[in-house]
């Protein structure tokens, strides 16, 4: 594991304990180069499937989400950390539901969710392309349904 700090390959386990919330073995280690400390979280990769519209199955790919919410979010007040974070936040939530099958669709709305709340810029991007509006009819009534959520932002920032 390497180190987060100075990147060095060797680090030696300090303690070793259950982290029974989130299903994983929590480490506390210690960089042998440095000896700045940080921990790592040991958890079984449970796969998780995406029904795809077509009806056939793929495996969830957390970096395939991550590109594609990166590519909304790009020149927004969206990091690429934030997404990694979303898109880590999304699968965890769906794995702690005991969910191991969902939709594309589904999975297209619980994305959107996020970003809406978080940037409606990015959020409309998404949208874009998941929903492929055939007009701009269908962009406006999507822009429509966040605006009564806008203004109340605005209110609140006064
Ligand atoms: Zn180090």
């Amino acid at each position: 594991m390497k180190c987060p700090f100075c990147n060095h390959e060797e680090s030696k386990v300090t303690d070793s304990r259950d982290a029974l919330e989130i299903n994983a073995i929590r480490r506390r280690r210690e960089c042998c180069q440095c000896m700045r400390r940080f921990t790592t979280f040991e958890t079984v990769d449970l796969s998780l499937q995406v029904k795809k519209r077509d009806g056939t199955y793929e495996d969830f790919l957390q970096e395939k989400l991550i590109h594609g919410m990166d590519a909304a979010c790009r020149h927004t007040l969206i990091s690429h950390d934030q997404v990694r974070a979303l898109a880590y936040k999304i699968k965890s939530d769906l794995m702690a539901r005991g969910v191991r099958e969902i939709g594309s669709r589904e999975l297209g709305e619980i994305v959107m969710q996020h970003l809406k709340e978080t940037d409606v810029v990015a959020y409309i991007r998404f949208a874009c392309v998941y929903k492929r509006f055939k007009d701009i009819r269908e962009l406006l009534e999507a822009i429509r349904s966040i605006a009564p959520q806008q203004e109340l932002n605005e209110d609140v920032c006064r």
